[in-house]
């Protein structure tokens, strides 16, 4: 079920793996994504198991992702929900309470609430967690090729410096690796270091472009994890866009610990 979970002095991550679940092929089988076409009981099954696996007991939190560069703050005040500083809306099953999936569009989300699950969804995509040395906040960011030329990550790190945070650790966890992340036309938009050409195609490690743009912008970064798995060459183990075309989601949790 995980891939790897782990509570470090304050901050648990999780990073899921395809077993476990509920789903059939090809989303077999622990897939979260809604819009998938998987059988929505399934993935509200799969919500259901997760949390009871990590513990929580607030819901898991998630954004409609498009690819871009927005960042929604979630926060729990009096106990009610809120995303962007209105009460969440978006697909909600209350007889299931472990999970909210908002209407919001957003690749990042931010929270300082304690025990409030944050999550993104990706299937080769790269999903970063970033907190600070005191997990005085966690924000999951979903880093696809386009969020990231267009500065996801250097947006991410302006909006935690104007909050006045510093002192960053980031994760990041299993994506497409250089192997097998082709792109025809725009290895251009990378940094040189990102990128292998070979057989009139660029290869792109988006990870290097990552850690970069984390280096570039982040004033005060203490370390970069990685979580070193190729997402499209591990068909055991993971979900991969590029591989499959229709598959299931991974969810990437970041949640603050009380
Ligand atoms: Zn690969």
């Amino acid at each position: 079920m995980f891939f790897s979970a782990e509570n470090t002095g304050g901050l648990l991550n999780i990073f899921t793996n395809r077993k476990g679940g509920k789903s059939s092929a090809p989303f077999n089988s622990l897939n979260f994504g809604f819009a998938t076409g998987d059988d929505l009981q399934n993935v509200e099954e799969n919500y259901r198991l997760l949390s009871k696996k990590a513990g929580f007991n607030k819901p898991i939190i998630t954004c409609k992702q498009v690819h871009k560069t927005g960042i929604a703050e979630v926060q729990e005040v009096h106990g009610a929900i809120e995303v962007n500083n209105g009460t969440v809306s978006g697909l909600f099953n209350p007889l299931n309470k472990n999970y909210i999936y908002s209407r919001i569009k957003a690749d990042a989300l931010y929270t300082e609430t304690k025990n409030l699950p944050i999550g993104v969804y990706t299937a080769d995509c790269l999903p970063v967690i970033v907190s600070d040395k005191k997990k005085s906040f966690v924000m999951a960011i979903h880093c696809g090729w386009r969020g990231v030329v267009d500065g996801i990550v250097e947006k991410s790190f302006v909006f935690l410096q104007n909050k006045g945070k510093t002192d960053f650790e980031v994760i990041l966890g299993p994506a497409i690796n250089q192997c097998c992340f082709e792109l025809k036309h725009e290895g251009n938009l990378f940094d040189p270091s990102s990128v292998k050409e070979r057989n009139s195609s660029s290869y792109v490690n988006l990870k290097n472009e990552v850690r970069l743009r984390c280096s570039n912008t982040a004033k005060d970064l203490i370390k970069i994890d990685d979580i070193d798995h190729c997402t499209c060459c591990n068909k055991e183990l993971f979900f991969s866009y590029r591989r499959d075309k229709t598959t299931g989601r991974h969810i990437n949790i970041g949640c603050l610990q009380a």
